[in-house]
Order: C-alpha cells, then structure tokens, then sequence
C-alpha cells in the first residue's frame, strides 16, 4: 500500500526539463548550525532546494526542524554556516532595511503548524490578506479587492469568508487562511512546518491535495517539515532525515520509506500505517 504510492526516482527540476539546462537551486544551506547555551540545537545542516521541488524535512520532537526553518527565514541567527536565498547569499546578522526585509519576505514565507497563533484574534480574513497584499504590492483598493478574492479562492475559500474572524473558522479553513497571506506575497520558497499536524486525517488530505495543487499552478518550492514520514512521502520528491539537530540520511522520499539506511529512519517509517493498521489514539504530540 506504502510502496506503489509514488515512482522511486528524483524527478528533475520542471524549468531543468523543459529548457534543457539547469537552473540554480532557489535555496542552498551548507552547514547551517545553532546552538543555545550549550546545547546544539542545529548542527552541520546542508541541502539544497531546486525550483519547483518539495523537499521534505522528517524527524522526531526535538529534532532541530523548527531551529532550521527559523533560521531559512532569518528568523534566527545562525552561529554558523552559509545561506543563499534565490541566488543572493543571506549574511549570519546584520540590521536591514524595511525594504530589504520586504524584499527577503517575498522570497520565502513560512505557514506554522497553529495559525490560530500566527493569525490576529480580531483581524478578519479579508482583512489577513489585504494587509499581507498592501504591504508589498501597491494598487487601487478595488483592485486589491479583487485580488482577495482570488487569493481566497485558489486555496478553497469564498467571498462569504471574507469578514469572519478566526474564531469562526475551522483548524482547515483557519490553514487556508495562513496559506493565501503566505500566497499573497508570492514567495519563491514555501516554508511548511508542521502545517496539517494538527488537523484531523482527511482534512490533511485536502490540504496536502491543495498544497499539491498550488506548486503546479505556480512557481513555487516548499521546504516541508513534518514528523511523520507518512504524510511527507504524500507531497515530497525528496526528503532529508534529522535526528538531533543532525541530517542522519536524505534522498527520494520513496526509497527512504522502502528501504531506509537507517534505523531511525526506519523507526519513523514504523509510524506509517501498513496492513492490519487500526486506528489508536495519538501518543506523539503533533
Ligand atoms: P523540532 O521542530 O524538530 O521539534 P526544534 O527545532 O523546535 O525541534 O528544537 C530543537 C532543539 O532545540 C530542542 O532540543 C529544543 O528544546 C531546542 N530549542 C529550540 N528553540 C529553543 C530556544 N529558543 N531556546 C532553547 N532551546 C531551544
Ligand atoms: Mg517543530
């Protein structure tokens, strides 16, 4: 059931395919690391990032995987490694610019696991987007308006949601929201961490379906960041495996959960339902 879900093989990056030459990755990270006081939260973490592609990040709580996406978005200061960011290498510190930062913002942007914290309690949903929209791109409001809408409805949402809060949401509808104001930027790069964990089994699925959706329509990568191997074989090409702020394996997600060099892959394989699984409750905190 696991193994016939996907092809095996890395697919080429679709600019690569298409014009017979190969593009530079959108992001590349060599030795990113972070540590807090003595503990190393993040060590030696490389990879690179093709247009168009979806890698995964996989690993147990505690992992390093949130340290790592903070640090792609200079949300944290790294202590150690090189980061480039759509061929523009990001220093480690340094104060920046208001337009700097905007300029940073439209090429990655990050969807959290809890939008009810990321989102404003009183903010409503048309008003989540055409912040994010005004911010970046000026035009007419009417214009803007209009692009709300459209906003709202490529990830499933309507014009009756535009003045409700987040309150009157759904967990579904509440990640759909965090997702069109990531959308309304037009990033580069996604950022996912953890973004279905919280939502039950067949909302993940139309989530990931929508995810899925978007990066063929749009030019778009997605770093996606998960514990659970299950969900990343269904939306990744590629994955990289960590375990205590290290990368203990990486390669096609396909082969990683069939044939997996190592054990503790293999423990996080055990997590994907096989035959004979029955539903139990959660142990892991998502
Ligand atoms: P994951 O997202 O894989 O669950 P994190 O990146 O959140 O892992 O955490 C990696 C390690 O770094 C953990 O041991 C965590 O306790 C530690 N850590 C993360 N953020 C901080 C922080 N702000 N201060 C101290 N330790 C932290
Ligand atoms: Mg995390």
């Amino acid at each position: 059931m696991v193994n016939d879900r996907k092809d095996l093989t890395v697919p080429a990056p679709r600019e690569a395919t298409e014009k017979g030459t190969p593009t530079p990755p959108v992001l590349e990270a060599v030795g990113l690391r972070k540590t807090y006081g003595d503990a190393v939260a993040v060590d030696d973490v490389s990879f690179t990032l093709a247009a168009g592609e979806c890698l995964a990040v996989v690993g147990e709580s505690g992992s390093g995987k949130t340290t790592v996406a903070r640090m792609l978005l200079g949300l944290e200061n790294r202590d150690a490694g090189e980061l480039t960011v759509c061929g523009r290498p990001r220093p480690a510190r340094g104060r920046l610019s208001s337009r700097e930062r905007r300029r940073r913002a439209r090429e990655i942007q990050i969807v959290f696991q809890d939008p009810y914290s990321s989102l404003d309690r009183l903010q409503s949903v048309g008003d989540v987007v055409e912040t994010a929209l005004a911010l970046h791109f000026p035009m007419e409001a009417a214009e803007r308006r209009r692009r709300v809408v459209e906003l709202l409805d490529s990830v499933g949402l309507a014009e009756r949601h535009l003045p409700m809060r987040p309150a009157q949401l759904s967990g579904g509808q509440r990640q759909r929201v965090a997702l069109a104001r990531a959308l309304a930027v037009e990033p580069r790069v996604l950022v996912l961490d953890e973004a279905v964990a919280a939502l039950d089994v067949s909302i993940q699925a139309q989530i990931l379906n929508l995810l899925a959706d978007i990066r063929e329509q749009r030019d778009i990568s997605y770093v996606f960041i998960s514990h659970d191997l299950a969900v990343v074989h269904q939306i990744s090409d590629r994955a990289l495996v960590m375990c205590g702020g290290r990368v203990v394996e990486q390669g096609p997600t396909g082969r990683l959960l069939t044939d997996p060099g190592e054990e503790y892959t293999r423990q996080l394989r055990a997590a994907v339902p096989g035959p004979g699984w029955r539903p139990s409750r959660r142990t892991r905190p998502a």
